[in-house]
């Protein structure tokens, strides 16, 4: 399925159309980038991303004094409340903090399981009730999508008005599994991919985000091509889905 027909089925798909975006990740991708540069990278286009995806945030207007004269200025009017997937959406968060100092971070810890794909929550500290109005969830791959429908599960708990997906990479079945579960969920993405591996890895993607980021290369198990029966399974039934509904 191409961009195209996948942003028909899911009018809430974003894909940037920036050719700084487009550069930006070419460099990301290439296996010659080290971390270092990687993590610029990963800066650079989260600036960029989060531009695209605050474009319709409500502002109100303020007055203001010029060293010329009085006018009316604006101020954005929601609070945010930034949500990094674990480990490997950190790598995101400052660019954000940039771009809205005021921005809330809140953390919820869920791992991908790495034979069932499923995601598990072994970390929440949010408060009773939603501190902020919209939240953005920073995950530089939006992959099978799992970890990003169960965040959002809980921050739709958690009474969080309006929710947004920001990611540099996506894979097909990742935007379907998302958009199906909350098909109110924005997402903003650099790209999508050509779909997922039997690993679940992202192809042609850029490996693991968090190894490339932190420099944690551990070895064969960490490697894209290491696969067990169980995840290629589950990688085979969210392929179905996604070329069953067409
Ligand atoms: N997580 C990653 O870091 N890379 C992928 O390709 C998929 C999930």
């Amino acid at each position: 399925m191409d961009d195209g027909s996948l942003a028909r089925r899911f009018p809430n798909l974003h894909v940037s159309s920036h050719p700084l975006v487009a550069h930006k990740l070419s460099l990301l991708r290439d296996t010659g980038t080290n971390p270092k540069k990687f993590r610029e990278l990963v800066r650079e286009l989260t600036w960029l991303l989060g531009y695209e995806a605050m474009a319709d945030l409500e502002i109100s207007e303020r007055p203001i004094v010029t060293p010329l004269e009085p006018m009316t200025g604006a101020k954005v009017e929601p609070r945010i409340g930034l949500v990094p997937v674990l480990r490997a959406g950190l790598g995101m968060v400052d660019a954000m903090l940039e771009l809205i100092p005021s921005a809330e971070v809140w953390h919820i810890g869920l791992y991908r399981d790495e034979r069932t794909l499923k995601p598990v929550e072994y970390y929440n500290k949010l408060p009773d009730a939603a501190t902020v109005q919209v939240c953005l969830i920073l995950d530089p791959m939006l992959a099978t999508g799992g970890s990003s429908a169960a965040t959002v599960d809980i921050l739709k708990h958690w009474g969080a008005a309006r929710i947004k997906q920001v990611s540099l990479i996506s894979a097909p079945e990742g935007v379907a599994t998302l958009s199906t579960a909350h098909p109110d969920v924005d997402i903003h993405v650099a790209a999508v991919d050509r779909a997922l591996n039997e690993r679940g890895y992202i192809v042609p993607g850029l490996g693991d985000a968090g190894d490339r980021q932190f420099g944690t290369f551990a070895g064969p198990a960490s490697e894209p091509g290491h696969a067990s029966g169980e995840t290629a399974e589950v990688v085979r039934r969210l392929q179905r889905s996604l070329t069953h509904k067409e």
